[in-house]
């Protein structure tokens, strides 16, 4: 499996020159399950993801960890949905295609601009053999998880022949009790686990229930689960790149040599 970053931020795309080493396009990912491309979430990081594909080598998965903007918000400016005879799937978050089809109707103030979505020359539609809860695309089992998030979301996991990965954004871990059973059940043993870390334990005191996390939770789930390397992600819009870095310190500080970063647009990891 080979897993590319192609936006790590949250809320909103910042651009611009204190963002510049960890990027700042919201959440997109991108994983090459052996030849079959799969995206996971249409934030603005979709836009340049769309400019690599070729969408006539065969089908693309999208999956949808849910429906908030900043996982949306690129899906009107990703090319393969434009080009006819692309077919996308989508699939994980139940109502994925009534969000990406809610975002074209809802902004199209001057009713130009996006197009409808049924004009997209692309076949956009939910593929039910990709269910919520467990599917296999190819060789590698995919999992999901429901997560603490207003509104809800949902967490993947990655099965495959060289390891686990799990993906985890959108989520409030309680600093009281940041490995719960369930959740260390879902992470446990994986190679890479990636998960929100959009707080530092400090703004976590006055931030409880807008449904993020923050690093020092990151690092005991991780620790709980016995995870092999921890990714940090869904970065605050207003953190710069230093004070990514210096949060990036503190944790490493308090994970016992476990190894830990922060995402960055453009790092690419392998299992
Ligand atoms: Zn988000
Ligand atoms: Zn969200």
């Amino acid at each position: 499996m080979k897993f590319t970053f192609w936006g790590t931020r949250g809320s909103i795309p910042v651009p611009g020159p204190s963002t510049l080493k960890y990027g700042g396009n919201s959440t997109c990912c991108e994983l090459d399950l052996e030849g079959q491309k799969v995206i996971i979430d249409a934030g603005s990081g979709i836009r340049p993801l769309g400019d690599t594909i070729d969408p006539h080598q065969g089908d693309l998965i999208l999956l949808m960890t849910h429906l908030h903007w900043d996982h949306l918000s690129g899906f009107p400016f990703f090319t393969p949905a434009y080009t006819p005879g692309a077919v996308i799937r989508v699939g994980g978050w139940p109502r994925g295609v009534e969000g990406l089809e809610g975002l074209f109707r809802s902004s199209r103030f001057d009713g130009n601009f996006p197009v409808a979505f049924e004009d997209l020359q692309g076949n956009v539609f939910r593929d039910y053999s990709l269910d919520p809860t467990r599917f296999n695309i190819g060789v590698v089992e995919v999992a999901t998880i429901a997560l603490n998030h207003p509104q809800g979301a949902i967490g993947f996991r990655f099965d495959g022949p060289g390891g686990r990965l799990v993906f985890i954004t959108d989520n409030e871990l309680d600093p009281d009790d940041p490995a719960p059973a369930k959740l260390v059940d879902f992470c446990r043993g994986a190679n890479i686990l990636i998960h929100d870390a959009q707080y530092t334990p400090t703004e976590m005191t006055t931030r409880q229930g807008w449904g993020h996390s923050d690093w020092r939770s990151c690092v005991k789930l991780a620790l709980a689960a016995g995870a092999g390397r921890l990714l940090l992600t869904h970065h605050d819009p207003g953190r710069s790149d230093q004070e990514v870095d210096r949060l990036v310190g503190f944790a490493r500080e308090e994970a016992q040599g476990m190894a830990v970063e922060a995402a960055a647009e453009g790092l690419v990891l392998e299992v």
